[in-house]
C-alpha cells in the first residue's frame, strides 16, 4: 500500500502517489455515502476522539459522521468549555485522553504546530483538523477530490486562490497539494493579505481579480479571517467586496466552465456574491461538503490500517 503514515499532520508530508491513493479510496466512500445502507466496518472496535480547541461546525460534524459511518466509537470533547479554561496545558489534556486508549485523535487548535507537538506525545494516530495558519490537510484533500471529479483530472489546471491568503491554513495546504500535483497556481488578493516570502512557493501573485482570473479552470475563494487580524488589513468590507469579492462579472474572466469553490463558512456579500455561491451550474461548494465526509473516511481508514499493522508487529 502506498500510504504508510502514522499521522495525518499536513500535506507537506505526503507524496503525490499517496494523495492519489487516498483520493481513490475516498471515491469509493462517496459511492457508499450515496447508497441507502451507508455503513462500513473499517473502524469497527476503534475509538475516535475529536478535540476541537477552536469553534467548528462543519469540520467537526464531518469527522464525526465519517467515524460513525465506519463503525468507530466517536466522542466529541468541547475543549473551549472544559479543562483549558481551568488552566490545563495541551499536553496534560492529551496525556489524560491518551490514558483512555483512543485509536484516532482528531485535533483542531488555534496555534500553528500544536497538533504536531501533541502527536509526539500520544500512542494513537493523530489527524490535524486545522492548526493556526499552518495546515488543514483534510480540507485540501477534499478540495482536490472535488476538483478531480469536476474537471476529470488534478494536474495541469490553472487554479486561482483568492482573498485572505495570509491568515489561511486552507490556502497553505492547497498551495502545497496543488503544487505537488503540478498545477499552475495564482494567488489573488490585496498585498496586505499576502504572506511574507510568498514567491518561494512557486506561484503567481496578482492584486487584481480581473487579471488574475483570466483563463482559470478553478476559482477558490477564502473567508476573511477576522479572528486572525489585528486591524488595518482591509479598508472596509464594502471596498473589499468591490475589488476582491467574486461576482458574475469577475467570474466572466475565467474559463466558461470554471468552477467556484469556498471552504466555508462564507461571508456572503463580502468575499462572494450569495447568488453565485448558490448557482449549482458554477458553484461546487456543496460538493466540497459531501467530499469532506468521504475524504475523512478514507484518511481514517488508511491510518487505522497502519495502526493495526504496527500493533500487530509489536
Ligand atoms: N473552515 C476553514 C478553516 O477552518 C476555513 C475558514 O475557517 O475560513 O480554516
Amino acid at each position: 500500500m502506498t500510504f504508510t503514515h502514522r499521522h495525518l499532520l499536513g500535506i507537506e508530508h505526503l507524496r503525490p502517489e499517496e494523495i492519489v491513493t487516498l483520493l481513490d479510496l475516498a471515491d469509493d466512500y462517496v459511492t457508499l455515502n450515496r447508497a441507502a445502507e451507508k455503513h462500513g466496518a473499517a473502524l469497527a472496535g476503534l475509538t475516535q476522539i475529536n478535540m476541537f480547541f477552536e469553534n467548528s461546525t462543519r469540520t467537526q460534524a464531518s469527522f464525526e459522521l465519517a467515524g460513525k459511518r465506519l463503525g468507530a466509537d466517536v466522542m466529541n470533547m468541547a475543549m473551549q468549555a472544559s479543562s483549558i479554561t481551568k488552566g490545563e496545558t495541551l499536553i496534560d489534556t492529551a496525556m489524560t485522553l491518551n490514558a483512555m486508549h483512543p485509536d484516532l485523535l482528531v485535533v483542531r487548535h488555534p496555534h500553528s504546530g500544536a497538533v504536531d507537538l501533541l502527536a509526539q506525545k500520544v500512542n494513537c494516530a493523530v489527524l490535524n483538523a486545522g492548526d493556526g495558519r499552518h495546515e488543514h490537510p483534510t480540507q485540501a484533500l477534499l478540495d482536490a477530490l472535488t476538483i478531480r471529479r469536476a474537471k476529470g483530472r488534478l494536474h495541469r489546471l490553472n487554479i486561482a486562490i483568492c482573498g485572505d491568503i495570509a491568515h489561511s491554513r486552507v490556502a497553505r495546504s492547497n498551495i502545497i497539494l496543488l503544487g505537488k500535483m503540478e498545477n499552475r497556481i495564482r494567488l489573488i488578493g490585496p498585498p496586505t493579505l499576502m504572506p511574507a516570502g510568498i514567491n518561494e512557493f512557486g506561484v503567481e501573485v496578482y492584486d487584481n481579480m480581473q487579471k488574475g482570473l483570466d483563463d482559470v479552470d478553478v476559482v477558490m475563494m477564502l473567508r476573511l479571517q477576522r479572528e486572525r487580524m489585528d486591524g488595518g488589513f482591509i479598508p472596509s468590507e464594502r471596498e473589499y467586496y468591490h475589488r476582491f469579492g467574486l461576482d458574475a462579472d469577475k467570474l466572466a474572466h475565467a474559463k466558461p466552465d470554471a468552477i467556484v469553490m469556498h471552504p466555508g463558512p462564507m461571508n456572503r456579500g463580502v468575499e462572494i456574491d450569495g447568488t453565485l455561491a448558490d448557482d449549482i451550474n458554477r458553484s461546487v461548494i456543496q460538493d466540497q461538503v459531501e467530499m469532506g465526509v468521504a475524504v475523512r473516511m478514507a484518511a481514517m481508514d488508511l491510518l487505522a490500517r497502519n495502526l493495526r499493522t504496527v500493533r500487530g508487529a509489536a
